[in-house]
């Protein structure tokens, strides 16, 4: 389709580095001229950064490591590129909300997200969002500050997308008055869908990364293995859409074709389908509400077959866990969130097997139930109290 686009949108892009940062970046540079680069933000990664750095010639690159921020910085000045080097947490603030700023696209991973992306909603900003842990950790919060400020707010999160487009396009949260009756949420079941308890317990970190569909950051693909994902999902969705718990369903699809699905009082049920590329959702949010070319190969669907289950909370608790802590309320699904976020960094450095992460959320979430949510504060002390609780329960259980 031809851009109508005449003078470019500016984007900063905080996470730049990650794979969603990195789609990103691939999505603007098949559409010349149509985005103008403020910001991009890293962490360690510095030989990608400068890589970026060189293609989109940022206003500011932030590397949140100091370290990192040096090494980059000594480079940018050798090659004499008009990139100015922040560094630190707050930079991530100053860049996502600056007033030359159209969009941010929120793709840090974890609740380290949060701060900036709140500004940037607080700031009345057009988020793309992908850090799903920003809606977890504050949902309440969050959908208050877009509220109040008029910001716009894109899911990138693929099943969440698929939930946007196939809504009405006035959909305002109203189930009823949209004739909505729930949503349902797809999971590929991840790379340990079909094994058995025990070797799901003793499963390598190497395997749990290993995705059948999508390839992704170590954090969502370990989350991916213990359907801690769709359980974050599951909570992001009753924030995106205001739905209830109740109306919020899930499947297990695992050719990830499917993306997820809306079923209306009629009985018709609207699904988004398409090839597993994030980069489909990202364009979508990027252009929206033009349709923009995505660089994503056609969905291939003769000879396909397409098979749905339900999930198995025994093998997979942490589903279920996701599903407490919404019932639970206040800072429950921070709580939830930090645990997690502690213990799959705890599996990945191969010091507590897989099964540990379910019981240090369980153990975490019996202790810290019940606290405040009403303020960033309240949910950043939540946060902090959860990773003190749950580091301490996972040195007990280290192999
Ligand atoms: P990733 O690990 O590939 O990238 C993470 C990015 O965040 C990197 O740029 C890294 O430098 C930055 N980062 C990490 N820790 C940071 C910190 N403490 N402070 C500042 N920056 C930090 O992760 P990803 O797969 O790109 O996922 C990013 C987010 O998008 C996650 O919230 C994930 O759940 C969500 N998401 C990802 C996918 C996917 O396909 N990858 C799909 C849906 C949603
Ligand atoms: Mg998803």
């Amino acid at each position: 389709m031809k851009s109508t686009v005449t003078t470019p949108r500016v984007l900063t892009v905080l996470g730049a580095t990650g794979t969603i940062g990195v789609n990103t970046l691939d999505v603007v540079a098949r559409h010349p001229g149509r985005f103008e680069i403020f910001a991009l933000t890293g962490a360690t990664q510095v030989e990608r950064m400068l890589e970026q750095c060189r293609t989109h010639r940022p206003r500011y690159a932030v590397m949140t490591e100091a370290t990192a921020a040096a090494a980059l910085r000594e480079r940018i000045t050798a090659e004499k590129l008009p990139v100015e080097v922040l560094e630190g947490s707050a930079a991530l603030t100053a860049v996502a909300t600056a007033p030359e700023v159209d969009i941010l696209m929120a793709a840090i991973v974890g609740a380290a997200g949060l701060p900036a992306t709140l500004a940037a909603a607080q700031a009345g900003k057009r988020i793309l969002l992908a850090n799903k842990e920003t809606l977890v950790v504050a949902g309440q919060l969050f959908m208050d500050a877009i509220a109040a400020s008029g910001a716009e707010l894109l899911p990138i999160d693929s099943e969440h997308n698929a939930i946007f487009q196939a809504l009405p396009r006035d959909f305002n949260g109203d189930f009823q008055q949209a004739g909505v009756k729930s949503l349902w949420l797809t999971a590929s079941g991840g790379p340990f869908r079909s094994w058995s308890a025990e070797a799901i317990a003793a499963a390598t970190p190497a395997q749990a990364v290993a995705h059948p569909n999508w390839v992704m950051g170590k954090k969502i693909s370990v989350d991916s293995a213990s359907l801690m994902n769709k359980g974050l999902e599951v909570i992001e969705a009753r924030w995106l859409f205001n739905a209830r718990p109740e109306q919020i369903k899930v499947v297990v699809h695992p050719q990830s074709i499917v993306h997820s699905m809306v079923e209306y009082a009629d009985g018709s049920v609207i699904a988004q389908l398409g090839t597993p590329d994030m980069r489909t959702p990202i364009a979508y949010a990027l252009g929206f509400p033009e349709r923009i070319d995505a660089g994503v190969s056609a969905l291939e669907l003769m000879g396909k077959a397409l098979t749905f289950e339900a999930p198995d909370t025994a093998r997979f608790p942490c589903l279920q866990l996701a599903f407490d802590a919404l019932a639970a309320g206040g800072s429950a699904a921070a709580v939830l969130n930090a645990a997690n976020e502690v213990a799959v960094a705890r599996f990945l450095d191969g010091v507590v097997p897989f099964n540990a992460i379910a019981a240090s959320i369980a153990h975490t979430l019996d202790r810290l139930a019940g606290g405040a949510a009403a303020t960033l504060e309240d949910l950043l002390g939540a946060d902090r109290q959860a990773r003190s609780v749950a580091g301490d329960y996972l040195e007990s259980v280290r192999a």
